[in-house]
C-alpha cells in the first residue's frame, strides 16, 4: 500500500548483477522494512562471495568498451540516467522515504540532489584532458593522459539512499570506470531502483552492477580483489578504518567520507534569524541523521538567551511522525540503535547538568522529539561523539579564540558552520577552522558542484565537483624522445 508507484516495476526484488537481474544461487534474501510502520517492505537477494566475484568479472569485461567509447556518448547516457530520475522523482521519492523514514518531500530532493550529481558529472566527462609540459631537456615532448582508474566499488549507507550513490557513480561512469555498488541492508530498494533506470537510460550491463548482501561476505570479496582498483565508501569513522585496512594489501585508491562532529558557531555579531535558520537546517535535517549535521551548537553567551527562544520557536512547529503523511517535517530515526544513541546522549549530559528546554523522549516508534538542550559542555558525550539523532546541544562561550579552541578539539573535520557578519571574523575563523567544509551564514552547504568532504579523521578524498572526479582517473606520463 505504502509503496504504491506509478512504475511498479521500479520496485526491484533481485540484484543487477552480469548481464541481468539475478537472485541470490541459495535464494537467501534479507528482509527490508519500513521505519515508520516495522513492517517488511520487500525482500533483497542476500548475495555471497561467489556473486561479489562475478560482479568483479563482469564488470572487468564491461570496462574496455565502456571506456573506449567517446566522453560524449557516455555523457549522453548519464544524462538520460539523469532525466529519468527526474520523472520518476515520485516513485524514486516514495521508495526512499518508505524504507529510510525521512519526509516524502525531503526524499524527492534527494532524488533531484542525487540526479544532479549523474547531470553535472556527464558533463564533466568531457572535460578529462591531458596536457603537453614544457620539457627541461632539448628532444623530448612530455605529455600526460588522464586515464579511467579501473573496476570500481561504491560501498554506501542508509542516510542517503540515493544521493551516496550517484556521487559516486556519476563520476566513475563519467571517467570510464565500471561500478559495483554495495548499498546499505537497510535501504538497498533506492539502489536498486537507480540500477533499473541506469540500464534503461543505456549504461550497458557490467558498466553498473548493484549487489546487496551481508557486507561481511561480500565486503572482503571486493576490498581483497586485485582487479577493483578504486574503493568509494561512505560511512562511519570505524568500518571506513576496517576498509582501509581490508584494502591495504591490494594498495586500492580510496575515497572516504567517514563520521563528523559539526561545530555551528553563532557569533555575538550573528544575524539571528540567520542562525536559527541555519541550526534547523542543519541540525535537524533527516532528523539529524547526517554527516554534516551541526553536532555542538556554541553560542555567545551575550545572544544565548535570544537564540534558545527563537530556535525553540521554531522547534515547537515540527511534526514528527510518518514520512508519507503530509505536513510531516520529520520521520523516524533509522532503527531502535539510532534511539538509544539519542537517549544515552541526553542521559549523560542531564546526569552532567545540562537542561533539556524541549524534548527528550520518543514519541512512537522509533520517531523522536526534536531535543533542545542547554547549558551544554565539553565533558558530555554529545560533545566528543556523533548523535546522528535530533539533538540540538547548545553550548556557551564567550571568546573566538577559545570556540575555534573548542570547536577543532576533536579527531573529526568534515563540515563546520559559523554565523557572523563581520567579514574579518568571518575570513579568520574559516581559515581557522581544522574542517573540510565551512558553511559562513548557512546551514546548507551540499550540492554537485562543490567539493564535499573532510580532514583528519573524517576521511580522505572530495566528491562532487570538478575535483570529484579526479578520484577515477589515474595520470599516465609520456616522455617522447626525438
Ligand atoms: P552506519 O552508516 O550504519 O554507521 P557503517 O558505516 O557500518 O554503517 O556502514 C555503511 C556501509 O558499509 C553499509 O553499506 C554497510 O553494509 C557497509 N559495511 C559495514 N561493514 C562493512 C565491512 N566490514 N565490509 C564492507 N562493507 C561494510
Amino acid at each position: 500500500q505504502r509503496l504504491q508507484l506509478k512504475r511498479p516495476d521500479l520496485l526491484r526484488q533481485a540484484c543487477l548483477l552480469g548481464d541481468g537481474w539475478r537472485e541470490a544461487l541459495d535464494g537467501a534474501t534479507i528482509d527490508v522494512t519500513d521505519p515508520y510502520t516495522g513492517e517488511v517492505l520487500a525482500r533483497v537477494p542476500q548475495l555471497g562471495a561467489a556473486d561479489a566475484e562475478a560482479a568483479i568479472e563482469a564488470a572487468a569485461r564491461a570496462m574496455t568498451a565502456w571506456a573506449a567509447q567517446p566522453a560524449k556518448a557516455r555523457a549522453k547516457v548519464l544524462r538520460r540516467w539523469a532525466d529519468l530520475m527526474m520523472e520518476h522523482q515520485d516513485d524514486l521519492g516514495r521508495i526512499l522515504t518508505c524504507e529510510q523514514g525521512k519526509p516524502l518531500a525531503e526524499a524527492k530532493g534527494e532524488i533531484a540532489y542525487a540526479a544532479s550529481f549523474i547531470e553535472w558529472f556527464g558533463e564533466e566527462a568531457k572535460r578529462v584532458d591531458g596536457e603537453i609540459l614544457q620539457s627541461p631537456v632539448s628532444g623530448q615532448r612530455l605529455l600526460t593522459l588522464r586515464q579511467p582508474i579501473g573496476v570500481s566499488v561504491a560501498i554506501t549507507p542508509w542516510n542517503f539512499p540515493a544521493a551516496m550513490i550517484t556521487r559516486k557513480a556519476g563520476p566513475a561512469l563519467a571517467a570510464g570506470c565500471p561500478m559495483i555498488v554495495k548499498p546499505a541492508e537497510l535501504t538497498p530498494l533506492t539502489a536498486l531502483a537507480l540500477g533499473a533506470l541506469a540500464i534503461e537510460a543505456g549504461v550497458p550491463h557490467g558498466v553498473l552492477q548493484v549487489i546487496t548482501g551481508r557486507s561481511s561476505e561480500i565486503g572482503p570479496v571486493l576490498t581483497g580483489s586485485d582487479t577493483v582498483r578504486k574503493l568509494s565508501f561512505t560511512g562511519s569513522t570505524e568500518t571506513g578504518r576496517k576498509l582501509m585496512e581490508q584494502c591495504s594489501s591490494t594498495i586500492k585508491k580510496l575515497s572516504l567520507e567517514l563520521g563528523g562532529n559539526a561545530p555551528l558557531i553563532v557569533f555575538e555579531d550573528a544575524d539571528i534569524d540567520k542562525a536559527v535558520a541555519g541550526i534547523v537546517a542543519s541540525k535537524f535535517r533527516n532528523a539529524g541523521q547526517t554527516c554534516v549535521c551541526a553536532n555542538r551548537v556554541y553560542v555567545h553567551d551575550s545572544i544565548y538567551d535570544a537564540v534558545t527562544e527563537r530556535l525553540l520557536a521554531e522547534v515547537a512547529k515540527f511534526r514528527v511522525g510518518d514520512g508519507l503523511a503530509e505536513g510531516t517535517t520529520h520521520g523516524p530515526l533509522i532503527n531502535e540503535g539510532a534511539v538509544a544513541k539519542v537517549e544515552q546522549h541526553i542521559a549523560d549530559a542531564v546526569e552532567r547538568g545540562a537542561k533539556v528546554l524541549t524534548g527528550g523522549k520518543r514519541v512512537s516508534g522509533t520517531c523522536f522529539e526534536p531535543t533542545v538542550l542547554a547549558e551544554v559542555d565539553e565533558r558530555m558525550l554529545c560533545a566528543r561523539e556523533e548523535t546522528f539523532g535530533p539533538l540540538a546541544p547548545l553550548f556557551r562561550f564567550t571568546d573566538e579564540a577559545d570556540v575555534v579552541r573548542q570547536a577543532n578539539d576533536t579527531v573529526f573535520g568534515l563540515a563546520s558552520y559559523i554565523f557572523t557578519e563581520d567579514r574579518n571574523r568571518l575570513w579568520r575563523v574559516s581559515e581557522a577552522l581544522e574542517y573540510g567544509m565551512v558553511g559562513i551564514n548557512t546551514g546548507l552547504i551540499s550540492n554537485e558542484v562543490a567539493p564535499f568532504g573532510g580532514v583528519k579523521q573524517s576521511g580522505l578524498g572530495r566528491e562532487g565537483s570538478r575535483h570529484g572526479i579526479e578520484e577515477y582517473l589515474e595520470i599516465k606520463y609520456l616522455c617522447l624522445q626525438d
